[in-house]
């Protein structure tokens, strides 16, 4: 009877957790090596994506989980179900959008050129002509140089693989968003980034197609977070 009452008191503190403590889960599929929106610091991710993603969640009374993977694994995770939605710096271009659905966009970013501190001959995308630039595979930057003629291009699984390569002349450039561009150069010497402009492109967060009420729900969350401060916030902490 002892060893009943036992079992029966660790069961209901077992029932008793799991309504005082249990959200319902969101699954949230990104890839760390994109800073400022996400990147790993003491083994965490971190950044201004999951920041985001983080006050999202609390508006739609989700609790997030953060599930790190490889770039070119993030739709098809989404369409396995293995994650809820992406966030990812992610651009919401027609290609995807053919596969997923994408939120109400949340940043504006453009391709940019990295280039060694001594390099004077490239100056803008068209004098990438003859020259072996740097791209991260499946990225919008590897899709920009991949269309552009007698360019030919090295593709990189992390981006810090490509800025290494840069400043051990392995490569002549590379391609990629502009804040995270910004960032290398910021953190690394010797290089720098070209101001000529690529075009514009929106990050957006990716949803399953089948799931149309979580896009809801994640729009309308945006929407408040942009009106009461927090968004911009988050701008000022993270760019
Ligand atoms: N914006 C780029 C893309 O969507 C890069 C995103 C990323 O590396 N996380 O392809």
């Amino acid at each position: 009877m002892k060893k009943f009452m036992k079992s029966l008191v660790l069961f209901l503190a077992m029932v008793m957790s799991v309504v005082a403590f249990g959200k319902e889960k969101l699954y949230v599929g990104t890839n760390a090596e994109f800073p400022p929106f996400e990147y790993l610091e003491k083994g965490e991710v971190v950044g201004f994506d999951i920041d985001l993603i983080k006050a999202i969640g609390e508006k739609i009374g989700m609790e997030v989980v953060i599930k790190d993977m490889s770039f070119d694994g993030l739709i098809p995770a989404l369409e396995a179900n293995k994650v809820d939605i992406v966030i990812a710096g992610m651009t919401a271009n027609e290609e995807r959008k053919m596969a997923v659905n994408f939120s109400t966009p949340y940043y504006t970013a453009n391709q940019v050129i990295i280039l060694n501190e001594d390099n004077n001959d490239i100056k803008s995308f068209d004098d990438l002509k003859g020259k072996l630039v740097g791209v991260m595979l499946g990225f919008t930057g590897d899709v920009v140089v991949s269309e552009m003629k007698d360019v030919k291009s090295k593709k990189y699984n992390a981006s810090y693989a490509a800025v290494m390569e840069l400043q051990n002349k392995k490569i002549d450039a590379i391609v990629l968003d502009s804040e995270t561009a910004l960032n290398y150069v910021k953190n690394n010497k010797g290089i720098k980034i070209l101001e000529s402009k690529g075009q514009p492109e929106e990050y957006a967060i990716a949803i399953s197609k089948k799931n149309t009420e979580l896009l809801e729900k994640i729009n309308a969350a945006i929407e408040t977070l942009k009106k009461d401060g927090t968004y911009d916030a988050l701008l000022k902490k993270y760019m």
